[in-house]
Order: C-alpha cells, then structure tokens, then sequence
C-alpha cells in the first residue's frame, strides 16, 4: 500500500476486473479492436469515465477521449492514456493498466477536488494491437497526422478500415492532427522482467526502440541427401545456421553496453524441406530492435560484411540483406523524465530509466507533444498471453507517480509558456 496518495488501489482492482469480464467466450482475454466485445467493453469505459466526471466522445480519429476542462482550457490539454484493445488470447493489463490508471488519476483529483489550470484528457486509443486490419496504433496515427491515407481502403471481411472507424464513431475523412496537446503520459506494464529482476516499482522510459527488419535469402543447390559428397554441396541450411549464430552474436555485442539492443531471426522458412533433399534455399527475417540509431546502423553495417564473408567461406550465394522496413528510435521527453524521476521519489518508487523494446501509442504522440511513459512491473516478464499479470499495488504505485507528474505539469508548462 501507497501512504499519502488520494489513489485508490481497490477502485483500479475493480475496473480492471469488469473488463477482464468482457472477452470472448472460452477465450480469455480477448477484446481486439472494431469487435462487438471491444464496443462493450468502451461502452463501460464510457460510462467509468462519466463517473470520473469526464465528458466522453469518440473523436475523429476514433480514439474515446473522456475530458475533464481546466480552470484555463485555452492553456492546453495534459493527455493520459493508453488503449483497451487486446491481442487473440492476451491478457488483462496490456493497455488496459494505463486506461484504468489514467482513469483513477481523474478520480483522485476530483476527490481531492482538484481542478487543474490544463484541460485533461483520458484516452483510450483506437486499434494499438495489430488488428483485424493487420495494422497497429490506429488511432494514435490518427491524431497524430501519421496514418497513411493508403491505410482507409485496407480490408477485412468486406469492411474497409474507413467504414470500420466509421462503424466505431470516428470520421476517417476528416483530419483529425492536435495541436493544443502540450504534454501526454502513459502507463504500462513492461511485458518484460527486467524491474521483477532488480525488484524495482518503476521503468522511467528513456526511448521507444526503432524497429528494423532485414530479410536476407540464401540460395543453395538442391541435390539428393543420400549420394551427394559432403565436400560438394551446397546447402542453404548450413549456410543460413552461420548467419543465424552470426546475428546473436552480434546482437549479444551491441547488448552489453547500457543501451537497449536486440536482434531476432523471427522468420525461417527452408525449401524445398524435404528429409532426403539438401536444402536449396532459406528465407530469413531477422528483426532488430535499438534505443540508439547508431547501433542499429553499427548492426546494418557488420551483418552486410558478415554475410559476405560467411558466404565465401561456404560457397552458397547469400543475398545483399535488404531493409524491408527500418524506424528510427523515438526518444522521450528529457523534461518529463526528469519530472517523472522526481514524482517517482516523492511516491516512494523506486525507479530506473530503461527503453521499451515494445512499440507503443507514446511513439506517436511524441509527433506532436513533449510524450513520456512509464512501466509497471509484470509477473515473469508475460504478455500477451492469459497468464499476463501485474500487481494492484505496482499499477496503483504507477499511478500515483502519474498523478504527481500531471499535478507538477500543471504547473510547469505554464512557466514555459
Ligand atoms: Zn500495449
């Protein structure tokens, strides 16, 4: 428990409990975007966010906004939030953490009967899970200016992704970029074990990774398994191992330094996968992950020269690694980190920096608004799976530094107007 906070963990219990409730039948907990259980389970938001004292809309971008107005709304809007969407089977505290702690971040002002000087706004962000339409972070694109218009026509089961945002309450021709944003926070669990492992409450976010992904197609020769000398052949297999070991090896190198690095071959498919024929050709897809550009460019550059080399070693053609698609790293708000860092002290929390491997609603925002964010701890390092848990007490710790940044914010922005 929290001394001295007008948070109240039992309320975030509560909620998070009703919405874990609203899920597909048999398959917990499953609430994706644009479905009829993702409708209902903003219905209860909605009604949740009255109660906090918002008044409730969806916008054009089809993200619910529950607003509270400040004593001087001409100074701008402080935005909390994250979303309430779900993978299939994820769990009850991915996005949902920070839409409920948000939510009790408006509660415990009104109870105190703060009004603040800023209008504030809950968010709960439209489709930041993959969605049915194999896109992610729709709504916080949408306000944000960066959802590309070739996105609209996207499809699934017959619907367009305008008609779908449509469908939600939102208006996907009109332009929906804020500008009287001036500062947006989220909470969210860090689907990862490092603050369970260093028995930390907090993870001051420093950056949201970029995200880089390379495929690379080693083209061997197919050749019968059983007559084929082993000196003369030419297997994309063994060829393709090299390169996978290569990647974790550099992976490992760039890692040890302080900022956050990681690399994966996600993707493998080896043809023509036959027991009694050398493997001809693999595809690969490695996705990289870096706080710092210049790691992610150190990676690009020493995989180009290791495939290099890793083919004339075996004699299999590898091709040049190709960037399918390549995201620079969003750093956050040096300001509000040092703001959060502060309230995180005077909350009790015990705290570190450290980036998000995850990308997130924040990595947008950041577009438009000084953005920061914060993790909570999550039990083993699980999410996106059922068994995805985080205390009470951590969310409610969280949200008491959120609600000591907001109060701190405040008055804050307004010297630097
Ligand atoms: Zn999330």
């Amino acid at each position: 428990m929290i001394a001295n906070t007008p948070i109240r963990a039992e309320r975030i219990a509560s909620d998070i409990a009703a919405l874990a409730e609203i899920t597909e039948p048999g398959r917990p907990y499953t609430r994706r975007a644009f479905t009829p259980k993702f409708l209902e389970g903003r219905a209860w938001l909605e009604q949740a966010m009255r109660g906090a004292g918002a008044v409730t809309q969806i916008d054009v971008a089809g993200n619910l906004i529950g607003t509270i107005p400040g004593r001087h709304p001409e100074l701008g809007t402080i935005m909390l939030g994250s979303h309430s969407d779900t993978v299939p089977d994820g769990g009850r505290f991915d996005g949902i953490a920070g839409v409920i702690a948000a939510l009790e971040v408006a509660r415990a002002l009104r109870d105190q009967g703060v009004v603040l000087d800023h209008t504030l706004e809950v968010a709960d962000f439209l489709a930041e899970e993959v969605s049915i339409f194999g896109v992610s972070c729709i709504g916080s694109r949408g306000i944000t200016g960066t959802r590309p218009a070739e996105w609209l026509a996207r499809q699934s089961d017959g619907v367009t992704l305008e008609g779908a945002i449509g469908a939600v309450g939102g208006n996907a021709q009109r332009l929906g970029q804020r500008d009287d944003i001036k500062a947006f926070l989220e909470l969210h669990i860090e689907q990862g074990p490092v603050l369970q492992e260093q028995k930390l409450d907090v993870g001051v976010v420093t950056a949201i990774a970029g995200i880089t992904r390379i495929e690379i197609i080693v083209e061997g020769r197919a050749d019968h398994a059983g007559t084929t000398p082993m000196g003369s052949r030419k297997d994309a297999l063994s060829t393709a191992a090299w390169i996978a070991l290569g990647v974790e090896e550099l992976g490992k190198a760039l890692a040890s330094g302080t900022a956050h690095f990681a690399a994966t071959v996600g993707e493998f498919e080896m043809t023509p996968n036959a027991a009694n024929v050398v493997p001809a050709r693999v595809r690969m897809l490695i996705d990289a992950r870096a706080e710092l550009r210049e790691d992610m460019e150190r990676f690009i550059d020493e995989l180009d020269k290791g495939v290099v080399a890793i083919a004339e070693k075996t004699g299999v053609t590898v091709s040049v690694p190709r960037l399918v698609s390549d995201n620079p790293p969003t750093p956050c708000d040096p300001d509000l980190l040092d703001i959060l860092d502060q309230a995180c002290e005077s909350a009790g929390a015990r705290h570190r920096r450290m980036a998000s491997g995850a990308g997130h609603d924040t990595a947008w925002m950041a577009r438009i608004t000084k953005a920061a964010m914060i993790f909570v701890p999550c039990v083993d390092g699980r999410s996106h799976a059922p068994d995805e848990f985080a205390t009470t007490d951590d969310i409610a710790l969280g949200a008491a530094v959120l609600l000591d940044t907001v109060r701190a914010l405040d008055a804050k922005l307004q010297e630097e107007n």
